[in-house]
């Protein structure tokens, strides 16, 4: 269920009550790629730094460890030891991103494992069984993820074999949340929206999709080399088009200015991997912008990544001695690092969600974004 608090212009101040928690949005999901946070980070370290969704891959779960062994073991949830809300992928992305000798077709896609070459079978169906073996609080479509750039003949045809696998996964969520071993019987499906930079294909498969009373509507096929811009444009053409009354969800996105600037165009959900990676390479984000932590500049400085934090790392470490264990590639410094960046997305998140409650979202996003453009 999800419950429309406030908006601020078109800033979404909203809140979506799940099987396992309630979520506070706008939020920005954590991502576990295999049911890990990378960094050595732990479920505990995610309870500390406000984490409020985790995000598991479905293909690298399904080509390793496996969904069927996780499912025996009583899904997700007890497997990594979270109870709060999970968001799994369909998978579709990884099948088109990383998978060998792809050969797509009308009941799904046949490939091969990046991990041992074993052939597998992904369609529409495959894809919801395997999230419901892994119970996660919601679900991801099954869809195609064309290239970029494409032209708009492979576009259209795209967007409209999307909308059909779209219409079976919905068929197949109802009846595996009918079973009776069925480990999340309350599972939520979110549908994905495609078309490129094609806005009208982008708003009439909008359109078509809203039809079909899902939990949740995800922008997808974005971040994938077009424009900032190009963006920022589609999703003000495109989230009109979507219910008001259900959570919009901004796949893989992004930087915190994309993330300010896509609130503001009324955006519910985001997931990225920059503040995991960027921390396993040192790079930390500020409220004065990005930082290199293996900078010389670094190495007698007493004070912590950014004064005030209250995340693990800021509370107790020096920028000295995290410059140092990064140099001397101690796990221990990749660590801080991303609980650091996690803890400041998950900040941000919340004074978002403040500023629109308090009907200043545009003068907080102004603010913020100057601040870590200031560098
Ligand atoms: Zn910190």
């Amino acid at each position: 269920m999800y419950e429309l608090i406030k908006k601020d212009g078109r800033a979404k101040r909203g809140r979506l009550t799940t099987v396992h928690g309630v979520i506070e949005t706008p939020v920005f999901m954590n991502v576990g790629t295999v049911a890990a946070i990378k960094g050595a980070v732990s479920t505990d370290d995610l309870r500390e730094i406000g984490t409020q969704v985790e995000l598991s891959n479905t293909y690298h779960l399904h080509v390793r460890t496996g969904d069927k062994l996780i499912k025996e073991f009583g899904g997700l949830h007890k497997f990594m030891n979270w109870d709060r809300p999970i968001l799994t992928d369909s998978g579709g992305f990884q099948v088109f991103s990383l998978a060998k000798l792809r050969k797509i077709k009308e009941e799904g896609v046949s490939f091969s494992s990046h991990i041992d070459g074993r052939k597998i079978f992904m369609g529409p169906e495959e894809s919801m069984q395997i999230q419901s073996n892994l119970g996660s609080t919601i679900a991801m479509a099954f869809d195609e993820c064309p290239p970029h750039p494409a032209t708009r003949e492979y576009m259209q045809k795209s967007v409209d074999r999307t909308t059909r696998w779209l219409v079976r996964c919905k068929k197949e969520m109802d009846r595996l949340n009918s079973l009776e071993d069925t480990v999340n019987p309350h599972q939520m499906l979110f549908g994905i929206n495609q078309g490129g930079t094609f806005e009208d294909i982008r708003i009439e498969h909008a359109k078509e999709i809203s039809k079909l009373n899902l939990d949740g509507y995800a922008l997808g096929g974005l971040a994938v080399g077009e424009t900032h811009d190009e963006m920022y444009h589609i999703i003000e053409e495109t989230v009109p088009y979507l219910p008001e009354d259900k959570p919009t969800y901004l796949m893989g996105v992004g930087t915190p200015i994309n993330i300010l600037e896509s609130v503001d165009r009324g955006i519910d959900f985001f997931d990225c991997v920059y503040p995991t990676r960027n921390g396993r390479h040192g790079h930390v984000y500020t409220n004065q912008g990005k930082l290199n932590m293996f900078n010389k500049k670094y190495e007698l400085d007493h004070r912590p990544i950014e004064e005030g934090c209250q995340c693990p790392a800021c509370r107790s470490y020096s920028r000295a001695y995290i410059r140092h264990l990064l140099k001397a590639k101690e796990m221990l410094g990749m660590r801080l690092c991303v609980l650091h960046n996690l803890y400041f997305y998950n900040t941000m998140m919340s004074e978002i969600r403040q500023a629109i409650e308090e009907g200043n979202y545009k003068e907080y996003k102004k603010r913020k974004i100057d601040g870590m453009m200031n560098q």
